[in-house]
């Protein structure tokens, strides 16, 4: 069963209810009464604040030119073995 948490619109209280997929979402805040909002979590876990969120996805430069050297070296491997010239045309 899936959960979902919710923001009030008027007070900024938040809180995470169990619910049914079929369920209707809230709509009124258990405190004041006022609207909320449904936040859309994923796996019902942390809502996207703080730094960490792009930690997964960000390509370091470092991962960029690891990544580079990778493809350069496997293209190397399909140079001339002889004298490690590419398209070399004496030797084959
Ligand atoms: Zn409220």
């Amino acid at each position: 069963m899936p959960n979902y948490d919710y923001e009030c619109k008027v007070c900024g209280h938040s809180y995470r209810k169990f619910q049914k997929m079929t369920e209707d979402p809230d709509r009124t805040c258990p405190k004041c009464n006022g609207e909320v909002r449904r936040l859309i979590g994923l796996g019902g876990g942390v809502i996207f604040k703080g730094s960490g969120f792009y930690t997964t996805d960000y390509r370091s430069p470092e991962y960029l030119k690891k990544a580079k050297e990778e493809s350069q070296s496997t293209s190397s491997t399909s140079s001339c073995s002889c004298c490690s010239t590419k398209n070399c045309s004496t030797c084959k």
